[in-house]
């Protein structure tokens, strides 16, 4: 490609809105512009990247079995209701209405689509396992859509649906489709964590998250740098360094007067205590079961989606107003001596076990307990583990330290089980003659989201710097000065180039040597290849690869052949 030619080009400033380093990096390039918050057009040299990661991805897709189609965006609403992902997801369905009074979904997702597509053709044991992917785009209502390609409102998806006999078929196949997944991140040059995440709401089961460490990474993971483990902070296990309180004894239980602010910290300084010593109570209002509290280490916070999966009910803080209707008395709650009227059970995490003479609330405004003990003053319905991992804990398989990172998503697998095909009714006639429910499992990767990712790993203060396998073109050549030796060599070099299959664009334009190698450096093309009257005299180019400072001449006779094996590394 001419670079004259080309349909987007750099621009000096980058847009005065890009909050990230992708949307400012792939704008100022001319590879993306933004229509909208979360909005994106694609240019030819964004989409040329985007089709890159799009073949490997089908590539390791088929690979593993799965058949590319295609489905519809656009959902009538009925099959969303069928699920009650009409109700669950509504904050982020877009909905529209058709002629007459039909209403539908742009759609976030497809299993709504594929479960009764698969009614269609599944129907024996013989029809099983089966795969099937598309490459399309999703539309999510996200309340803030930000970061560029991170987070769009538009965005861009691989989703893969698969049906099982069994769920050990499904197992199985989930760990093919695990590998595929890390050969897809591996192409891409993006070290992934592989992350055990929540299987969705109160399931025990795991989903897998793949995810890429960058500051702008809004997922919190806690990994172990020893073993490698990686958890979703939200259910992440880790143990807790106990205090060495062995040579401590219980003290008598007092009760004191006390001005005092309502977190931790104010708490923890008005006692002259470490925070760990104060005994804290969070109480929640869970879905038809009312206040629940929980007691925790004072420098320790609750897992939220932890507590949801213990009690496999949904929940939320309670608020000001629920907690004064009940009569417990806001930064003052714990389970000592609470009054008698007061129905309300609490649940202990297992880190309040080893330390003894906490500080805690009274349940009276002002009013705090000293010297509080597990057992000999309070009790709890049951211990378990609700804590929220933090940097410090201890790796629950080598005892190493944790440490918290920031990182991106990039794709997410997940064993459904029987949950769509029970709602669509997909079941198949085993051996036997048995009607049975299919098993499934969805595998999803953020395409848009994985090219957004490669600019936030790889650039530097001069621009992106693109992996050799996703890069828009494999050389960029630049002729400094006009003289006709120079265009005409940079020209026949190009169609040279062009002709052994290499894919190269041309920076002819009659700039500056300044401005083209500014852009060059800008847009990231992974070679660098400099054809000038100096590099003439010499028969050669100067070759300099993007990712290093080196920069050395090439022979025009030698080019041809280091080009090969560079692009073939
Ligand atoms: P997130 O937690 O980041 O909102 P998600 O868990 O809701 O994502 P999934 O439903 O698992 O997303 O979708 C599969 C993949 O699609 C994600 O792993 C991510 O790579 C990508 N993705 C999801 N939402 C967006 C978005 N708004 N913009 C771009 N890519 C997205
Ligand atoms: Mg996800």
């Amino acid at each position: 490609m001419l670079y004259s030619d080309l349909f987007g080009k750099t621009r000096h400033n980058p847009p005065c809105d890009a909050d990230s380093i992708n949307a400012k990096l792939l704008t100022q390039a001319g590879f993306i512009e933004k229509l909208a918050a979360g909005i994106y057009n694609l240019l030819p040299l964004g989409y040329r990247v985007f089709n890159k990661i799009n073949k490997i991805i089908e590539e390791e897709m088929n690979a593993v079995g799965g058949q590319r189609l295609l489905m519809p965006a656009l959902h009538p609403i009925d099959i969303w209701k069928v699920t009650g992902r009409d109700r669950t997801m509504d904050d982020i369905l877009y909905r529209t209405h058709a002629s007459g009074d039909k209403e539908f979904v742009f759609g976030p997702s497809h299993e709504e689509t594929v479960t009764p597509l698969a009614c269609k053709y599944i129907q024996s044991y013989k029809d099983l396992p089966l795969s099937v992917y598309q490459i399309q785009t999703k539309f999510r209502d996200e309340p803030r859509a930000k970061s560029g390609l991170l987070r769009g409102r538009e965005f861009g998806m691989k989703d893969m649906y698969s049906f099982h006999v069994s769920e050990e078929d499904l197992d199985e196949y989930y760990e093919e489709v695990k590998q595929a997944y890390l050969n897809v991140y591996e192409r891409c040059d993006l070290k992934t964590h592989v992350i055990e995440a929540s299987g969705g709401p109160f399931s025990d089961k795991f989903s897998h998250e793949f995810s890429v460490e960058t500051p702008i990474g809004e997922d919190t993971v806690i990994v172990c740098e020893k073993c490698g483990t990686a958890q979703n902070l939200e259910i992440a296990e880790g143990k807790v360094v106990d205090p060495d309180e062995k040579e401590e004894k219980e003290l008598p239980l007092e009760e004191v007067d006390v001005e005092r602010g309502f977190s931790v910290e104010d708490n923890a300084k008005a006692h002259n205590v470490p925070e760990y010593k104060i005994l804290k109570s969070v109480v929640y209002n869970v879905e038809d079961e009312g206040l629940v509290g929980v007691v925790i280490r004072g420098d320790l916070n609750v897992s939220v989606v932890k507590l949801e999966n213990y009690l496999k009910k949904r929940l939320r803080s309670a608020s000001p107003e629920e907690l004064e209707k009940m009569g417990l008395v806001q930064g003052y709650i714990s389970p000592v001596n609470i009054p008698k009227n007061i129905k309300i059970s609490f649940i202990g995490d297992h880190s309040i076990k080893n330390v003894k003479n906490f500080v805690t609330g009274a349940n009276a405004h002002a009013k705090d307990y000293k010297n509080v003990n597990l057992a000999r003053d309070f009790v709890v319905k049951d211990f378990t583990d609700l804590v929220e991992v933090k940097s410090g804990f201890e790796c629950a398989k080598c005892d190493k330290p944790l440490k918290e990172i920031q990182a991106v998503e990039v794709g997410n697998i997940f064993k459904l089980g029987t949950k769509y095909s029970e709602a669509f009714e997909l079941n198949y006639t085993d051996k036997d003659g048995k009607a049975k429910l299919v098993v499934m499992g969805c595998y999803g990767i953020g395409n848009t989201r994985l090219m957004g990712t490669i600019v936030e790993v790889y650039h530097d203060e001069k621009g992106m710097i693109w992996p050799l396998g996703v890069a828009p073109y494999h050389v960029h050549i630049v002729s400094l000065g006009n003289d006709k030796s120079v265009t005409d060599k940079s020209m026949k070099l190009y169609e040279d180039l062009k002709d052994s299959g290499v894919e190269a664009l041309y920076d002819d334009r009659d700039e500056s040597p300044g401005v083209k190698l500014n852009d060059a450096d800008l847009i990231g093309i992974p070679l660098r290849l400099i054809v000038s009257k100096r590099t003439l005299e010499n028969d050669s180019v100067e070759w300099k690869e993007r990712s290093s400072d080196k920069v050395s001449d090439v022979k025009f006779a030698d080019l041809a052949g280091k080009v090969k094996k560079f692009i073939n590394k």
